[in-house]
């Protein structure tokens, strides 16, 4: 794997600016995608941009019917919600 910046983000502006300062940079969620593909050479980001710590676990319904799911709401956390 080559070397990589890792940056965690404070809240929604700074990540959008880190990511922005790089154009190789990439959000890093779970990491169980965007890793493996790292390790394969399929993925080469220059930066990570780590968003787990960001408040964007809500899953809400919307107006029109459907539901609005944050960012970082996990797979788990989706398939259990009654919606
Ligand atoms: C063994 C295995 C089993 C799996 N089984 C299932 C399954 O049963 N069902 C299923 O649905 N999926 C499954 N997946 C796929 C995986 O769970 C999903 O792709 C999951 O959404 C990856 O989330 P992550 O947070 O780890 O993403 P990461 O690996 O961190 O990121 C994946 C991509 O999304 C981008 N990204 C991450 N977070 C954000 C964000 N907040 N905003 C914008 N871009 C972002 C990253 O830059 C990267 O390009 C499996 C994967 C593996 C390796």
């Amino acid at each position: 794997m080559r070397e990589f910046d890792y940056r965690r983000a404070h809240d929604v502006q700074h990540a959008l600016a880190l990511l922005a300062a790089d154009p190789e940079a990439r959000y890093l969620g779970g990491g169980t995608n965007l890793v493996d593909l790292m390790k394969t050479g399929v993925e080469r980001p220059t930066r990570l941009v780590d968003v787990r710590e960001l408040p964007l676990d809500g899953i809400e319904p919307t107006a029109e019917g459907g539901l609005r799911i944050g960012a970082t709401v996990t797979n788990s956390d989706l398939a259990a919600h009654p919606g």
